[in-house]
């Protein structure tokens, strides 16, 4: 499969967290790269307009990085292409580089609005709307697991944002290591320490961000929160938002609840599971 992977404003964390993939040259058999930033000798814009030119399709193709709503280039790539691929969160919603500057957005939305370079009904040449992989950077086996799919002939089913359900549709809470203290409203006393949930002071977005962080490990051995750090929450459309590591609370309760919580369950939970948590759980470390 004939891939381009076309960078625009971007920090490259997706292109260092794609190189980190365990069996990257397994992939060089299945996908020809027409253009990579770090694998091509020739400058990208040069080998943009050959291929306008030529008329010839892609495969897939691959943005990293957020872009801006005149972007004609980007626009006759995701024409030609079968497959579109936006990958990590300043191609999907515009992220950071977004932030200052009205015209720039993600490939199909400016954060939360459906207003990116692309038509709200874009559909590439196999069909499908725009793939979106968000995360800050996307985990490789998300990206490559992806492409992969794509080769094989299966399109991935998307969630509401575009996102492929297979890797998006658990929490990143799903999976974590602290769920006992989570349930026990046991908290961590410190950042990096290895007991104690991060949701209550340390602002842990993981029961509220959809990733499969937990699930599907970073280097296949980590993650934020088994690291003792909280999850930021880099799969979502919020992403990035002040004080990430604090939870912001009313009256000791936090201001945002885990997905599907009411405010009432949650204070009458947590209450008792406070009051009962098994001695175990708490102490140092
Ligand atoms: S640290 Fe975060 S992801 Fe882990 S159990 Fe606590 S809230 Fe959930
Ligand atoms: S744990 Fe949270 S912040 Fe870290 S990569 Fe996963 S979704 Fe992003």
């Amino acid at each position: 499969m004939r891939v381009f992977w076309l960078q625009r404003l971007t920090c490259c964390g997706n292109t260092h967290s794609f190189l980190n993939y365990e069996s990257l040259h397994t992939l060089f058999k299945r996908f020809e790269f027409l253009y990579h930033p770090s694998l091509s000798l020739k400058a990208q814009e040069e080998t943009v307009e050959e291929l306008i030119k030529s008329g010839e399709g892609i495969d897939i193709l691959i943005v990293e990085g957020a872009v801006r709503t005149d972007e004609v280039e980007t626009r006759e790539l995701c024409k030609i292409a079968k497959y579109v691929i936006a990958v990590g969160n300043c191609a999907v919603y515009g992220n950071i580089p977004a932030l200052a500057d009205e015209t720039v957005c993600g490939l199909s939305y400016r954060f939360k609005e459906r207003r990116g370079l692309l038509d709200k009904d874009f559909k590439s040449r196999g069909g499908m709307p725009v793939i979106n992989l968000s995360g800050c950077p996307a985990h490789p086996e998300w990206i490559v697991g992806t492409m992969l799919m794509l080769a094989e002939g299966m399109e991935p089913e998307l969630d509401q944002w575009g996102r492929p359900k297979v890797f998006y549709s658990s929490l990143t809470h799903w999976g974590c290591t602290r769920n006992e203290y989570f349930e026990w409203k046991v908290e961590a006393e410190e950042l990096g320490s290895k007991r104690g949930c991060l949701f209550y002071h340390f602002g842990c977005r993981g029961p509220l961000s959809y990733s499969s962080c937990n699930t599907i490990l970073w280097n296949e051995v980590s993650s934020k929160t088994r690291a003792g750090t909280p999850c930021f929450g880099c799969t979502e459309y919020d992403f990035p938002r002040l004080g990430l590591w604090e939870t912001k609370q009313y009256a000791g309760i936090p201001a945002e609840l885990p997905i599907g919580v009411s405010k009432r369950g949650y204070i009458m939970l947590s209450g008792i599971a406070k009051m009962f948590a098994p001695e175990r759980l708490k102490g140092e470390g």
